[in-house]
């Protein structure tokens, strides 16, 4: 690393308020933690960036009796004032934009462009929960009985555990701090121990916010691995709802421990996302989505594409053309502009490709272009790769979390669906056709089996709008926009009765 960089870095450390060792616990005031330290590595010179000292069971203690009693104050506030504070988050995020996406490209090593669009889907899930503060409706109906009066309401659910992935480090935290924030629900963040200092900026602007504003501490971290805080946490009754998002392994875990106390979990899983292109495609658009879906990140979205059904008129022309764009991928420093593909997040991940590249070969995949880590370099790099594969290869069923694009081709629209749909997860797809009945098809209730189907628009990039969520092994679980906010919310059932008679529901009798 050059003298110039480490200047750079340092001064957008600062600018952000992140020590060379930071301290991670925070609810209201950060705790003087003590646990073993975590090293946050920039993936694309392999180099420390800086420190941050876990939490011990004493900080996890602290930092969930203070989210209760936060909770217990921030409840009583009307649902807009509590969207008033979103706001002022809000405004803070969009004035510190620059610095956070930087430090999100700097320490997970996605390209400037995208750790920038973090920091924004970060400001528009608050600009959306701000809305939302003034529209949290219940729905009222009309009782069978005479004089009486029916409606729901929703009241917030306690504090709410965060868990969240390496390849969003914020954005993620936003989906749901912001919602559950103006639900009502205070939130206790657990970031990766692969990102721990965006989380530590972001709290120290959340929680700036909050004390100035005189807020309850409702924006509270704890960072640990699974042992020191995860699983804690998923094991604590105090915490109602559990949001979290990983890997299938780890909502399988999560999920069972959530379940055996009767608590809530939300799961946002790992995917295997496809796109089916049709022989009527427009193919410039395809390309380009296809790029965007399977390169971008370097393949570490939970969206990414990792499987192209190819219809066969036009498959041979569309293997040429992604040959010939994959080998004219910039790859290298995610900060420089001109970059579109930057390291995967560790040493752990280049192996993992590697091995899962071993065993396509052995399933009998052909590597067409790719297929080796780069050490021409320091850092995590690799080359984005594309394999001819079969369905019948068991690997295809599996999230390798890679830049590997496998392509299979197919002779009808209906033999596409069955294969697309042949996988444990069931994220994101796309179809790219012209033919109104094909993309009808793909949409129908007998059509893509995922949580966000799209037509011309490539599998990864959904707008906050919507409800982002995946089915079968990707968890069930909606995030987000739409009415994902039910999900921190407890609904009740109310039922008035302003007249002199007590008739009983269904006609029963029951005189004394
Ligand atoms: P991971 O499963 O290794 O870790 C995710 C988080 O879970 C981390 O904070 C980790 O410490 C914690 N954790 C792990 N085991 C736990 C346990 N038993 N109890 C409690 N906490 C535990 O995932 P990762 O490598 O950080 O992220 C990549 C994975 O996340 C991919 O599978 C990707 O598809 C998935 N992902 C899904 C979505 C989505 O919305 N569906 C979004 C982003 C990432």
């Amino acid at each position: 690393m050059t003298v110039q960089t480490l200047t750079t870095h340092s001064d957008l450390l600062s600018a952000l308020g992140v020590e060379p060792v930071n301290n991670g616990a925070y609810c209201g005031e950060w705790l003087s933690t003590n646990g073993p330290e975590v090293i946050s590595i920039d993936p694309s010179t392999g180099n420390e960036i800086a420190r941050v000292k876990t939490a011990t069971s004493e900080d996890y203690e602290r930092v969930v009796s203070v989210s209760v009693e936060a909770f217990h104050e921030w409840r009583t506030w009307p649902a807009p004032r509590r969207g008033e504070i979103v706001r002022l988050v809000a405004d803070e995020l969009r004035k510190h934009k620059d610095e956070l996406g930087r430090l999100v490209t700097l320490e997970m090593g996605k390209i400037l462009s995208e750790g920038l669009g973090e920091v924004q889907e970060m400001i528009d899930m608050a600009d959306f929960s701000v809305g939302l503060s003034r529209q949290l409706y219940g729905l009222s109906m009309h009782s069978e009985r005479a004089k009486h009066r029916m409606y729901e309401q929703w009241h917030p659910l306690g504090p709410v555990g965060i868990i969240s992935a390496f390849n969003f480090p914020v954005a993620v935290w936003a989906w749901n701090a912001f919602v559950a924030a103006v639900c009502g629900d205070s939130n206790i963040w657990k970031p990766s121990e692969k990102t721990p200092l965006t989380a530590v900026a972001v709290t120290r602007i959340a929680g700036r916010v909050l004390k100035e504003n005189s807020a309850p501490p409702i924006f509270n971290l704890l960072i640990g691995d699974r042992h020191q805080v995860g699983e804690p946490m998923t094991q604590d009754k105090r915490i109602p709802l559990i949001s979290a998002t990983g890997s299938t392994g780890m909502g399988r875990a999560v999920g069972q421990t959530v379940a055996q106390r009767i608590g809530r979990s939300l799961l946002e899983l790992g995917g295997n996302n496809a796109i089916v292109v049709m022989d009527d495609a427009d193919l410039d658009l395809t390309l380009r989505a296809v790029l965007f879906g399977a390169v971008g990140t370097a393949g570490q979205r939970c969206t990414s594409t990792r499987r192209l059904f190819l219809q066969k008129g036009i498959a041979a022309e569309m293997k040429e053309s992604l040959i010939s764009a994959y080998s004219s991928i910039s790859i290298g420093d995610p900060m420089d502009p001109s970059i579109l593909m930057g390291p995967l997040v560790d040493q752990r991940a280049v192996d993992d490709m590697m091995a899962a590249l071993d065993t396509i070969r052995e399933q009998g995949g052909r590597v067409v272009c790719g297929g080796h880590a780069k050490t021409d370099r320091d850092g995590f790099f690799v080359e984005p790769t594309l394999v001819e594969a079969t369905p019948d290869m068991p690997i295809t069923c599996d999230e390798t979390f890679a830049p590997i694009l496998y392509l299979f081709e197919f002779d009808t629209l209906d033999e596409a669906i069955e294969r697309h749909n042949a996988v444990p997860q069931g994220l994101s797809s796309a179809i790219f056709t012209l033919n109104m009945r094909s993309a009808e098809r793909f949409l129908s209730v007998a059509g893509s089996d995922c949580g966000i189907a799209n037509v011309n628009i490539g599998t990864s990039g959904a707008e906050i709008g919507g409800a982002f969520g995946g089915e079968k092994e990707t968890g069930g679980g909606r995030e987000a926009g739409s009415d994902s906010w039910k999900a921190y919310m407890r609904r009740q059932t109310c039922t008035l009765n302003y007249g002199e008679e007590l008739p009983l529901a269904q006609g029963v009798e029951f005189k004394v």
